[in-house]
């Protein structure tokens, strides 16, 4: 089931024209399509059927208030990566019980207000990490629930700014250290072990690797459990991927459930999932509208009013988009260009070397597969303000952030006295 279609020649989210949403909030825009992210979820929830699990969105892949209420609603829960997130998780009505707390760098103040609000489980990176919170939860008079995220040494054969479980990147602990680490929290007075942690990546299409991650987690959970420390849930993280493109393939997620549970199923722990990407990432496009058509030397330009500053990820991660025509043409002749935005950086791309149905002024794109990793990453070069957001339920649409002005760009600015 897609949820963008063309209905008489028209592109939609649902039941709704991209075409009268745009007349209606301008472009660009960031458009969501509610019912795709609750198949998602119940897809995922389906595929893990029979074991007690916990799915924790990865909400730095979207974090718009509108789509975490709309996934607590559903039940989800939140895997957080800072006080930012964990704030908006609490208004979104996310209980704390359900919300797990990732990440290298927590500062005093976040673990603080996690303790208080008492989230579900601390993944510690790092062994400061763990005699701070210690010491935090102590001065708290609390007893903090924590994992160890064990970094296993897989490359998870994904893009290099995106791959985590390798011992070149900052993330987790070496799976070698992990019994020291896991004795030294036992002795931790203000620490409690509850879980053990993992996530190798994002963007994974191949799942060997989580094979392979797996494999090694089920024998330390063995070994911990062996050594007599209370592991309740295994966290295997988030990190599969989705198609980004008409002819890329997703990974099966009844497979990935496959292999999950042919690992960590039979060791009378919960599991925690923390997918982000692939609830949100097909759930939502980018429209753009063409301002230029630009003939170069060599190639043409299609110069569009959306840049990288609202959608970071081809210059990023060197990744792809397809683009759509929001008005199809039956017949239409083809261009090669590339789709450029209006920012004064080379990088500055939404795809190159790109075939498209002719372009002319004035008509609307629709960067595909833009519901992850998009509008959170957006910022203001080139004072340039934030688009709106805007999401679509069967026929009716609501903006659910809005349109940020020039002016509330300007306002956060101050000049000194004595200029
Ligand atoms: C980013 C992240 C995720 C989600 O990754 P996706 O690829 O979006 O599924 C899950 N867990 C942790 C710790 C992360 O940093």
């Amino acid at each position: 089931m897609t949820y963008f279609h063309y209905q008489d020649d028209i592109l939609h989210a649902e039941q709704v024209s991209i075409i009268d949403i745009a007349n209606s909030v301008g472009t660009p825009f960031y458009c969501y399509s509610a019912n795709s992210i609750i198949d998602r979820y119940n897809q995922l929830k389906s595929a893990f059927s029979g074991i007690d699990c916990l799915i924790a969105y990865a909400m730095k892949a979207n974090s718009n208030q509108a789509i975490l209420s709309l996934l607590a609603k559903q039940g989800a829960g939140a895997d957080i990566v800072s006080l930012g997130e964990l704030e908006r998780a609490i208004k979104a009505n996310i209980p704390p019980q359900k919300i797990i707390f990732s990440g290298v760098g927590k500062s005093k103040k976040e673990l603080r207000r996690a303790l208080e609000l008492n989230v579900h489980c601390f993944n510690l990176e790092s062994e400061a990490e763990l005699d701070r919170l210690n010491i935090i939860a102590d001065e708290m008079g609390k007893i903090a629930p924590v994992s160890l995220r064990i970094n296993p040494n897989v490359d998870a054969k994904t893009h290099k700014k995106i791959t985590t479980g390798t011992s070149e990147n900052k993330f987790g602990i070496s799976h070698k250290d992990a019994m020291r680490i896991y004795e030294k929290i036992a002795n931790s007075p203000n620490l409690t072990a509850i879980g053990i942690d993992m996530h190798i990546g994002s963007q994974i299409i191949d799942l060997e690797p989580y094979d392979n991650a797996f494999a090694l987690l089920k024998n330390l959970v063995i070994d911990l459990k062996a050594k007599g420390h209370r592991i309740s849930h295994i966290d295997v993280g988030g990190g599969l991927g989705i198609a980004h493109g008409q002819g890329e393939k997703e990974p099966d997620i009844d497979a990935y459930a496959k292999i999950v549970r042919s690992h960590l199923s039979n060791l009378d722990c919960t599991l925690v999932l923390e997918p982000g990407r692939w609830l949100v990432g097909n759930a939502g496009i980018l429209v753009t509208k063409v301002e230029y058509i630009k003939h170069g030397e060599n190639k043409d330009f299609v110069i569009v009013n959306a840049g990288m500053n609202d959608l970071l990820r081809p210059t990023l991660y060197e990744a792809h988009h397809d683009i759509l025509a929001v008005e199809h043409e039956n017949g239409k002749e083809n261009m090669f260009a590339d789709i450029v935005g209006p920012i004064c950086e080379s990088g500055d791309y939404l795809a190159q070397s790109r075939t498209l149905p002719k372009a002319k002024q004035g008509d609307l794109l629709a960067i595909m597969s833009a519901g992850a990793y998009g509008a959170v990453m957006a910022g203001t070069y080139n004072s340039r303000p934030r688009i709106p957001e805007v999401l679509v339920k069967d026929n009716h649409f609501e903006i659910i952030r809005r349109r940020q002005k020039i002016e509330d760009l300007i306002a956060l600015d101050s000049v000194p006295s004595w200029i």
